[in-house]
């Protein structure tokens, strides 16, 4: 019997009823429950703290896309759209990835999902056997364990190492790590929460890894266009032996300030891509027509992800130093909108308890680290008093949030 079958057996819908939200739990006690990031969003409507829990943006995207959008909802963009997505959109995510990173990508071999978060479920729930392995970074983002544990599979993280630099591969954990039953590794780049973005030899890497196991890559790569400084987002797929074995993921959400219109996609080799298809279909078999038209015509242009990143640069240095003044050790991330930083030197050790105190301390709400970890793991202790704050709001509210949380250290 597999675990999700167990506790329904077990009638894990009195657990739901009683309120704790626990609905199902994978072989090593994974948790399927409310998530983080809505607990802590009711938590700043509640309050009426300023929100830098959820990573989404107070500003609109491109204006031109948004009417886009409108324009192909009174042209009669509105009935179901075809199962893979619509070519024009496909078309788009294939020359994309031809432009930025030189990727051979056939349209056909390209799936819209809905989100990101589709297209890494699909994917997950095709591929995973009850019983294999998916091995992951850690910290992870939150819906991998979910969904590993829907599928029946075992989550086995590596923990990323916290340098003064920031949060590294370690390759040794990552080989030991790989077992017979290892089906899958899941990688995720720039890293959410850490804000890392693997360099070069942290992919080759992954590949060499990947490689000698005959393993299949997921990669992660919503955040692909918001890299700081120098830092270049390098796809899993561009090294020599992976693009035949990787499923790439990425996202309009996060690139187009449209994170509500949940317009995702995957690419990779036809086989495993239509074993994806396979399973989207009846997950949500397909969605967001107006969108995709819409959402086609920007990936056709490169300006809005480069204004995007570069106006988001100085909020993340905004960010870093009002963190720091208040007293926070902070890392600073090459990529994403997060912010990792460690409340320990203000005496604050417990970050899910910091997190709950936080809109009454400072008017402010962040997620502890510990709910991108695996309970009782290694990286889980040494995470233990670390929070994440987005930065993926107007200057106005970053400097509002940093005067409040200036209290901290008074
Ligand atoms: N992966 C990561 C790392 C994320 O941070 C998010 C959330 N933005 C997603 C996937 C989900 O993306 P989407 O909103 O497109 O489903
Ligand atoms: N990806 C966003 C984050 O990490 C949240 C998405 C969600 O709420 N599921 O904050």
């Amino acid at each position: 019997m597999t675990a999700g079958r167990e506790l329904a057996a077990r009638g894990a819908w009195r657990e739901v009823a009683r309120g704790s939200g626990l609905l199902w739990s994978g072989p090593d006690g994974e948790r399927v429950s409310p998530t983080i990031f809505a607990e802590m969003s009711a938590l700043a409507a509640r309050t009426g703290a300023i929100n830098l829990g959820q990573g989404f943006p107070d500003t609109d995207g491109p204006a031109a896309v948004a009417e886009a959008a409108v324009r192909a909802i009174r042209d009669g963009h509105n009935q179901y759209p075809p199962g893979a997505g619509i070519a024009e959109l496909r078309r788009a995510v294939a020359d994309h990835q031809h432009r930025h990173y030189g990727l051979q990508v056939d349209p056909d071999a390209v799936l819209v999902t809905t989100g990101a978060t589709e297209a890494l479920a699909a994917a997950l729930l095709a591929l995973l056997e009850p019983g294999d392995e998916v091995v992951t970074l850690e910290p992870f983002y939150d819906s991998y364990a979910g969904v590993i544990a829907l599928a029946g599979a075992r989550h086995v993280p590596v923990p990323l190492v916290q340098h003064p630099t920031g949060f590294r591969l370690d390759e040794a954990a990552l080989r030991a790590a790989v077992g017979p039953r290892t089906r899958l590794l899941l990688v995720n780049t720039p890293h959410n929460p850490t804000g890392t973005v693997l360099t070069v030899s942290e992919l080759e890497a992954i590949a060499r890894i990947a490689v000698e196991s005959d393993l299949v890559v997921l990669t992660d790569e919503v955040y692909e266009h918001l890299t700081y400084d120098a830092t270049v987002h390098l796809p899993l797929a561009t090294l020599p032996g992976m693009a035949e074995r990787t499923l790439t993921v990425s996202s309009s959400g996060k690139t187009y300030s449209f994170t509500g219109w949940k317009i995702g996609w995957v690419h990779g080799p036809a086989g495993l891509v239509t074993a994806v298809r396979t399973v989207k279909q009846f997950l949500t078999y397909v969605s967001g027509a107006p969108f995709q038209p819409a959402l086609a015509l920007a990936l056709a242009v490169d300006d809005a992800p480069r204004r995007l990143a570069a106006s988001l640069a100085d909020r993340r240095d905004l960010r870093c130093e009002g963190l720091a003044a208040a007293g926070f050790t902070v890392t600073v991330p090459q990529g994403t909108y997060f912010v990792v930083a460690d409340g320990a030197p203000l005496g604050f050790d417990d970050g899910a308890e910091l997190c709950r105190r936080l809109p009454a301390l400072a008017g402010v709400v962040a997620i502890p680290l510990t709910a991108f970890c695996r309970d009782g793991s290694g990286a889980h202790s040494a995470l233990r008093s670390s929070l994440r704050f987005t930065f993926v709001k107007r200057a106005e509210v970053l400097q509002e949030a940093v005067a409040r949380l200036a209290r901290l250290n008074g």
